[in-house]
């Protein structure tokens, strides 16, 4: 890696950055609930959530003491619900085994659950001037244009992203240009190379393939699910939990049903998840409930998935 180039990159970030709340400190717990959040949902999804959290959970104390339910209410919306339950048993154990304080030694980041060698990695240089690469879906990218590599794997790309921040003069800033640069103009829907400020040292410049690239889709499976609604007029609304694994792990439903196949008529909605679609189908109910379950009068306190949230929200204009 030149010096130039690195040059070239720091420099373009110092001047267009955008100005977003975890990079105004370098504190462990900010930074950690930050990239986690960032895995799967998108800025500006985590821009509205991000302060809500800190209100919640002032400290990693406060995180480690709250209940399960609690926390999963507190990411409701952010989807991929495993990360919150990753982040109250790693709060766990950061109070039991560092006596709080989150831990600086990169072997010790890696031991926490929901924590893998990428957002180590950015922990570890963020917060403690590890000289520690980020290798997020971002800097994949662009690593693999820079070096006309459309199909490199990870075990390429760890030590290209290693040899690029041990050329680098500013380990921290070094990672978070990589990721600005991947998230802003090298994106997966576009190369922005005109306005690129490494574009001259690319492989790929002005010849990138997006729709070559964007060819290996998921495969998405339809799911028909019905949905049976208990409503009382004075207890609410009948709520049981999922299961511990599977779609929707933990979080509060009306009782689901899948079906084997697609009824006749029309789902009420129909929820996109990365690997499903799920058709859901209301079955309003007049028998009282059995089976595992609560009557919620108010939805404050439980954490609901979003499709059921849009779900009740339709039924009831019905
Ligand atoms: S020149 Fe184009 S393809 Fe290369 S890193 Fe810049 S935006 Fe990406």
């Amino acid at each position: 890696m030149s010096f130039a180039r690195c040059k070239a990159l720091l420099d373009w970030y110092g001047l267009n950055a955008r100005r977003l709340p975890w990079r105004d400190t370098d504190a462990p717990y900010a930074i950690w609930i930050s990239e986690i959040m960032l895995q799967q949902t998108q800025v500006k999804t985590v821009l509205v959530r991000y302060a809500d959290w800190f209100e919640r959970f002032p400290s990693i104390e406060a995180l480690a003491a709250a209940s399960l339910d609690d926390v999963l209410k507190a990411w409701e919306g952010l989807g991929y619900y495993r990360r919150a339950r990753f982040i109250h048993q790693a709060a766990g154990l950061i109070v039991e085994q560092h006596r709080g304080i989150f831990p600086s030694n990169f072997d010790a980041i890696m031991a926490l659950p929901g924590i893998g060698l990428s957002t180590a990695g950015a922990i570890a240089s963020f917060c403690f001037a590890a000289n520690t690469p980020v290798l997020d879906a971002n800097v994949k990218r662009v690593l693999r244009r820079w070096h006309g590599m459309p199909e490199a794997a990870d075990n390429v790309l760890w030590p290209l992203a290693q040899q690029a921040i041990d050329s680098s003069a500013a380990i921290a800033i070094w990672n978070q240009s990589m990721m600005e640069l991947g998230a802003t103009l090298c994106t997966a829907k576009s190369a922005n190379c005109g306005d690129c400020p490494v574009n001259v040292y690319c492989d790929s410049a002005f010849r990138v393939e997006i729709a070559k690239e964007s060819r290996k889709k998921t495969a998405v499976r339809d799911v028909h699910w019905q949905v049976h609604l208990h409503r009382d007029r004075c207890k609410g609304i009948w709520l049981s939990q999922r299961p511990v694994s599977g779609i929707w792990a933990g979080l509060w439903t009306p009782p689901i049903t899948e079906l084997a196949q697609a009824p006749a008529c029309q789902p009420d909605h129909i929820h996109l998840l990365t690997h499903r679609r799920l058709h859901l189908y209301v079955q309003h109910q007049t028998k009282q409930p059995s089976g595992a379950g609560i009557w919620v009068s108010s939805l404050e306190k439980h954490a609901l998935p979003t499709g059921i949230h849009r779900l009740l929200a339709l039924v009831s204009h019905k």
